[in-house]
């Protein structure tokens, strides 16, 4: 699919990702992985973490998909590294808020990289493809909660 008119700068970004995507790879050590996908688009994600504690010492991914999803996901993970867990869960709220067009939320610099894809909350049918991997990590951060006591 097309990447919707976004500003040149911004787009230019998240084709950087798309073509370098950051932390994609197998983590052999993750404690937890979410498989997530996007069948309107044919977007699809294995987000890989290690959890140690409370807080993410890695996260990885693979998949495949258009460049929104797989420019979030490389986004998001390079955001994640060493990142306390209630820390990366204000992170995926934030940017759920920016993508349902949160102004402020556009405007804050603890989603680094991410603000690019905030154009991309004018697309409705793209706004899933945006969302994938911070769907994943809450449902990863859900999964390694439950067996925990705090
Ligand atoms: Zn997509």
């Amino acid at each position: 699919m097309d990447t919707p008119q976004l500003s040149s700068l911004y787009q230019q970004l998240i084709l950087e990702h798309y073509r370098n995507p950051r932390n994609k790879a197998e983590l052999k050590e993750k404690t937890v992985e979410i498989h997530m996908a996007n069948p309107v688009c044919g977007d699809e994600i294995r987000l890989q973490l290690r959890i140690e504690g409370d807080h993410i010492a890695e996260a990885k991914f693979v998949g495949q998909g258009c460049s929104i999803s797989q420019a979030a996901i490389s986004m998001m993970t390079t955001l994640l590294q060493g990142r306390k867990l209630d820390e990366a869960d204000a992170l995926a709220k934030r940017f759920t808020e920016m993508m349902h067009g949160d102004e402020d939320a556009s405007k804050d610099k603890a989603l680094g990289d991410l603000r690019a894809l905030k154009g991309v909350s004018k697309f409705p049918v793209r706004i899933k493809c945006a969302l994938l991997g911070f769907d994943a990590l809450q449902e990863a951060l859900k999964k390694d909660g439950a067996g925990e006591t705090h």
